[in-house]
């Protein structure tokens, strides 16, 4: 596939793009050099204006991209618009933020002065998902550019319409010297702006095998990189819970962005106790879904972003339900036009089942009845990835031994993971290494110089000069 749009709800190509040559990729790490040179000579005030006009340009355009954002991938209309506004926060997190985070630190020893500073490192390559094609984005950009870096931003192949936006809107927020450049590039041409010596980190959201391609590159430039990976997020219900509660936030944290996120909940682990309560609800939730065109503002469910997403989920239920597990709901593609796939719903899952090996990036939900929390956390942990978790009790000690206890990057209680300006965002295991978003995320492209000074007297002579 090249890079191109094409509407997932109806299989029409909106726009096809060719891949930049090797001299128009030079030709832009040349300006990504000066870019950085003017960015990182800002005063944090400079950069805070752009970025709160990047703010406020998108909310102005939130509509408008929203559009684009559900005809490239087909998220429904209303979560496309509210994800443009929630990088408008983004950014005015980090205008209220940034300065404070990345001023100099100043640390007590035997110098007369130690301090840390924290210098950007220079242009950062950033290679992007499409399932959330702004937010992703800009939770990179706008800690990296208000740290003085610049950004180079190869997205998804089939999000080129929503990577020039993003661009444009920098431009017009005053970021107007090529500090943040979209390369329409394709993943075979991301080795050859990584290996440059002026690209000096890198980023990667996406899958294991993208993630380990990049990072092993990086590794052998000596470039630091920050992986945000997959996820297989386990939810687990425990009898003390508000059942009706976990039942209903279960299908708004297994359909959230038509299925395709990775911190969506993806396993549902509910104590037997509990489970046919949970199960029966759950089941008659997802069944009341609304699948249809994402641009209707009543939608629940839009079509999965490609053609593939669609059989490769189709395969991991066919596959699942022959190894055992049982289909409760859906399980086949809708009957209808466009990459269009049912809210589907299995339970007694065989734990070789690839729903329950492998990441589902769909509407489909694995529910696993067990006797007890500890084995609750076992299976919540039985697998390759970390990166959320949540349990739903009022219990206490269950609260405490499940913080404790589980091995993700982020873990909720009676709530539904989601990312937040202002929390760190990140995963363990294969789920990746380095956060975004806080503090720690605007600490993770910078130079974290240690600066150490004895101040001495002045020289013999000198100080004789003076008395003089
Ligand atoms: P993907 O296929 O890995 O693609 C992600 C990006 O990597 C795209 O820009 C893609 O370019 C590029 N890419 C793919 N293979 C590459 C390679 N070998 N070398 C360099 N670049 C390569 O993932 P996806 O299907 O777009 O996204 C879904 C995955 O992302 C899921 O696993 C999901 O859980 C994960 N995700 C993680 C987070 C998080 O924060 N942890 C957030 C969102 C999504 P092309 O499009 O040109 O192939």
């Amino acid at each position: 596939m090249g890079i191109a749009s094409i509407n997932p709800a109806t299989g029409e190509t909106i726009r096809t793009f060719s891949a930049l040559t090797d001299v128009e990729i030079e030709n832009k790490l040349q300006c990504a050099v000066e870019a950085f040179r003017i960015n990182r000579a800002r005063s944090f005030a400079e950069r805070a204006k752009r970025l709160s006009r990047a703010a406020d340009i998108l909310e102005r355009d939130a509509a408008k991209h929203g559009r684009t954002m559900t005809l490239e991938m087909g998220k429904p209309v209303k979560a496309a618009i509210a994800e443009a506004r929630k990088c408008a926060l983004a950014c005015r997190y980090y205008v209220e933020n940034g300065a404070r985070q990345l001023a100099d630190e100043h640390i007590k020893t035997d110098a007369d002065e130690s301090y840390v500073r924290f210098e950007p490192l220079g242009p950062i390559l950033a290679v992007m998902p499409w399932n959330f094609p702004f937010w992703q984005v800009f939770r990179f950009a706008a800690p990296a550019l208000m740290a003085g870096n610049v950004g180079l931003l190869k997205h998804a192949s089939n999000v080129p319409q929503s990577a020039l936006a993003i661009e444009a809107i920098f431009r017009e927020a005053g970021f107007d010297h090529d500090e943040f450049q979209t390369l329409l590039i394709t993943s075979d041409q991301v080795a050859r702006v990584l290996n440059d010596e002026r690209v000096r980190a890198a980023t990667l959201t996406g899958s294991e095998p993208a993630g380990a391609s990049v990072a092993s590159n990086a590794g052998k430039h000596i470039k630091k990189t920050v992986l945000e990976l997959g996820g297989s997020d386990p939810f687990i219900v425990m009898p003390s819970a508000d059942i009706k509660d976990a039942a209903s936030t279960a299908v708004k944290a297994r359909i959230v962005n038509n299925g395709q996120s990775c911190i969506a909940a993806k396993r549902f682990i509910v104590h037997e106790k509990v489970a046919d309560q949970f199960e029966t609800q759950f089941v008659a939730e997802m069944k009341a879904l609304k699948i249809g065109d994402p641009l209707d503002e009543s939608t629940d469910i839009g079509p999965l972003a490609t053609p593939q997403i669609v059989n490769d989920i189709e395969k991991q239920v066919d596959a699942s339900i022959k190894a055992g597990a049982r289909l409760l709901t859906g399980g086949k593609r809708a009957g209808r036009k466009g990459n269009f796939y049912e809210p589907t719903v299995l339970c007694d899952i065989p734990p070789n089942a690839p729903v329950n090996m492998e990441e589902t990036f769909g509407p489909v939900a694995s529910i696993f009845r067990v006797r007890d929390f500890d084995e609750a956390v076992k299976v919540a942990n039985s697998t390759t990835f970390g990166l959320g978790a949540s349990v739903w009790t009022r219990d206490q000690d269950e609260e405490k031994r499940f913080i404790d206890a589980i091995e993700a990057g982020q873990v909720f209680v009676n709530a539904m993971v989601a990312s937040d300006p202002r929390l760190p965002f990140g995963g363990v295991k294969h789920s990746g290494f380095g956060r975004e978003l806080s503090e720690y995320g605007i600490r993770e492209f910078v130079n974290i110089k240690t600066v150490y000074v004895k101040r001495v007297g002045p020289p013999a002579s000198a100080a004789g000069h003076i008395t003089e």
